[in-house]
């Protein structure tokens, strides 16, 4: 470790730097080269009391919750200004440790700039207070923060994700703790730095670093009220039944295999500028991926011989050389659960169109993009989040099939409609349950409400949905008039 980097001594605890209670660090492994970049600091329980301690005392009896949330606004601002500061050395350290390429991690870093701009000015569009009457009374609805909230990240966009959260609590007038993954936490640290800058009062954030059996610790603590996770459906149906032991307030934005339906009449160069992407952006490690492409049976043939080429035309490498389009996955652990993919996909009978090996590549945890073709609706590569840079063809023979597949999983995060006749395509994404979806293109929407039907999720993050998800809502009824 002695020619590695130390990101850091201290944890973020209550808005100070804090030398951690154990010194057990977390090792950062490069998904580029497999050697060790540095590490961090690893949070222990002993840290989560603290951070819960000062998180509660600055719910219970500080000034955060109790300004108003336009001054609240103000702070967003500053937030976002500091965060957008911070962008030289945050864009680089995701690329290095992730193996995202820089053009995705700009992305990503954006997204979280818009996300703090947006909370700025929430309070301009939510409503805090209003009046109510009924039959014989009157009174006022008011909306109060919801208390501490504990964040749960995984690696895969740490300060979008990260952001997405902790800027709608705060706007709300909570206090907030994030525990990012043990991969690629570095730049949540220098986030930690922005809310440092921005000046937020004493105990309203604390940034801890640490595993899963720590992160259990922090969403089962009494001094919790809310919980706001992001990660696999595994995780979230443990954390779930953990919050529900008392009743703990939980959003959940999970897993997805989200459907891509293509219609008979549309042009594929109207299709593949958006879709192809949307299948390995990140080497296909986005919640929102496209992983399922539905084409009318006839068309399959169309599909492969104009999507083939785009995938074995990228280029594959260094995600932190300008123009390299496909990185690695982020840990090899992850390449082995997409390569066991691969593997269960040909023994299901589904046709490798390209890819489905390694790429020649001297170091790193590649994996060549892969198009599956043939693939049936019950096959497990079309049922299971893979996390990787491989999509399925689904051919079908009638738009109901179409549907019928699309809506057969568990999940339901984001998806398309791509057809010549946009009312056409609307009405089938009406029948599509899934949060987002788009019609002749793709985007995860992050400024309004993004989030998961069935198993991919419960609630909403972003705009003023995201808000309500760190809001309670009491109404007090007035004394009856004279
Ligand atoms: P993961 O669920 O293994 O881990 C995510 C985070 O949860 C990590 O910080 C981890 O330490 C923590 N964690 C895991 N188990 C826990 C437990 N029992 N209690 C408390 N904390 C726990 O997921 P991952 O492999 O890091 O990330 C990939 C997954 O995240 C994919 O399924 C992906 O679809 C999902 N994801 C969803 C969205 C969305 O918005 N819906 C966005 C990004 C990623």
């Amino acid at each position: 470790m002695s020619d590695t980097k130390v990101w850091h001594e201290k944890l973020f605890i209550g808005g100070q730097w804090v030398a951690p209670s154990t010194d057990q660090r977390i090792e950062i492994v490069s998904p580029v080269t497999e050697e060790v970049l540095g590490s961090v600091p690893e949070a222990a329980t002993a840290d989560i009391d603290k951070a819960v301690a000062a998180a509660r005392k600055a719910f219970d009896e500080g000034p955060w919750p109790r300004m108003s949330p336009a001054e609240r606004g103000d702070v967003m601002r500053r937030i976002g200004k500091e965060v957008q500061a911070r962008f030289d050395e945050m864009i680089p350290s995701f690329t290095e440790e992730i193996g995202a390429p820089l053009a995705i991690s700009q992305a990503f870093h954006d997204n979280a700039r818009k996300m703090w701009e947006d909370a700025a000015t929430l309070h301009e569009r939510a409503t805090f207070e209003e009046d109510r009457e009924w039959e014989g009374g009157r009174g006022k609805l008011v909306r109060e923060p919801v208390g501490v909230v504990a964040t749960i990240i995984p690696w895969n966009g740490p300060v979008a994700t990260a952001s997405l959260k902790i800027a709608p609590a705060l706007a709300a007038g909570c206090t907030v703790i994030l525990k990012p993954a043990p991969e690629g936490p570095s730049s949540t640290l220098m986030l930690a730095e922005a809310l440092e800058a921005a000046g937020l009062p004493e105990g309203v954030v604390s940034v801890l670093p640490a595993g899963r059996e720590t992160g259990e610790y922090l969403v089962s603590h009494p001094g919790v009220d809310k919980v706001s996770f992001t990660g696999s459906t595994a995780a979230g149906r443990k954390i779930m039944s953990l919050c529900g032991d008392r009743i703990a307030r939980v959003t959940l934005e999970l897993g997805g295999k989200s459907a891509a339906i293509i219609a008979d009449d549309i042009p594929l160069d109207e299709v593949l500028p958006s879709l192809a992407p949307a299948g390995f952006i990140s080497s296909g490690q986005v919640c929102a991926a496209l992983t399922r492409i539905l084409v009318p049976r006839e068309r399959q043939q169309e599909l492969l011989d104009a999507l083939v080429p785009i995938y074995e035309g990228l280029p594959v490498g260094d995600p932190r050389v300008e123009g390299t389009v496909l990185g690695p996955v982020a840990a090899e652990r992850q390449r082995d659960r997409v390569e066991s993919y691969i593997e269960i996909g040909k023994e299901e009978g589904a046709r490798i169109a390209t890819g489905g090996e390694r790429p020649a590549m001297d170091k790193g945890w590649y994996v060549q993009p892969t198009i599956f073709a043939d693939v049936r609706t019950d096959m497990r590569i079309a049922q299971e989040e893979i996390f990787g840079p491989v999509v399925s063809v689904i051919p079908f023979d009638s738009i109901d099939e179409a549907v019928e597949i699309a809506n057969g999983t568990d999940y339901g995060l984001s998806g398309a409609v791509y057809a010549k006749d946009t009312e056409i395509a609307e009405a089938i994404a009406r029948r599509v349950r899934t949060g987002q979806i788009g019609i002749n293109g793709w985007d995860m929407c992050v400024t309004q409400p993004f989030g998961g039907y069935k198993q991919s999720g419960l609630g909403r993050e972003g705009n003023v949905e995201g808000l309500g998800a760190f809001l309670e809502t009491k109404l007090i009824q007035f004394p009856p008039a004279g």
